[in-house]
């Protein structure tokens, strides 16, 4: 087990949003936390990066009790958050974005980026930014990415684009945990699925069935 949590609360200062939140993700695997606005997925995903001090409970990483450890110590530790924007400096070029964190070759393929790689990175479409903030990730050498709603504000076509570049970071090996309300985005890349509502873990599913998702939630 790469992470866990055990009688996770979260939320801010004495506002309890998620609650006895028990979760593990295996290493290599992709989990899908599901649910609708404001059920608690970006409260759940920040507090295990650090950016949040839980309200009670435990989180574990690679064998690690991390509950008290600061955020930046759990980047060292190779846990990743990329908000649901993305991370990129917008007044960098695209190029530059990722040379902040990699001098070597940069696979732009890899990444589906078939752009002028010397503009600034505001020029670029919400997709491209959302692979581009991928790229930058990957280039770090992460073991666990926390994605908070990849595909918001996304067009099919580069829901399409992000879902590819994802499975192959899978194929390399990169755990992800991501928070999402697309049921067909998240049932395409999840080997399992936490079902989360009004900050309680409902159920845990598999992704191959997005009909019996769909049908749980609704
Ligand atoms: P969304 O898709 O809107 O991001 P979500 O599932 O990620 O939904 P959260 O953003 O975690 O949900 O929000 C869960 C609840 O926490 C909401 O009721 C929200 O109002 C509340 N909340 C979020 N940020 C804060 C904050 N800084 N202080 C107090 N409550 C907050």
């Amino acid at each position: 087990m790469i992470l866990s949590t055990s009688n996770l609360n979260c939320g801010y200062g004495k506002i309890l949003v998620a609650e006895n939140i028990n979760i593990h993700v295996k290493q290599g695997e992709i989990v899908g936390i599901y649910g609708p606005n404001g059920a608690g997925k970006t409260t759940l995903l920040r507090t295990i990066a650090g950016l949040l001090r839980p309200l009670g409970g435990k989180i574990f990483f690679a064998g690690i009790d991390i509950t008290g450890i600061p955020a930046s110590e759990r980047v060292r530790l190779g846990i990743r958050y990329i908000p649901d924007r993305g991370n990129v400096f917008r007044s960098l070029s695209v190029e530059d974005n990722i040379r902040l964190v990699h001098a070597g070759e940069i696979d732009w393929d890899k990444f589906l980026l078939k752009v002028d790689r010397r503009m600034p990175a505001a020029n670029l479409s919400g997709g491209q930014m959302r692979l581009l903030s991928l790229a930058m990730a990957y280039y770090t050498r992460p073991r666990l990415l926390l994605l908070d709603e990849p595909s918001q504000g996304l067009f099919q076509r580069a829901k399409h684009d992000v879902i590819h570049v994802l499975k192959t970071l899978k194929e390399e090996g990169v755990t992800m945990v991501i928070a999402e309300q697309d049921a067909e985005f998240i049932s395409k890349l999840a080997d399992r699925i936490y079902i989360i509502e009004s900050g309680i873990i409902k159920k845990e599913v598999l992704s191959n069935n997005l009909e019996n998702i769909l049908k749980l939630i609704h």
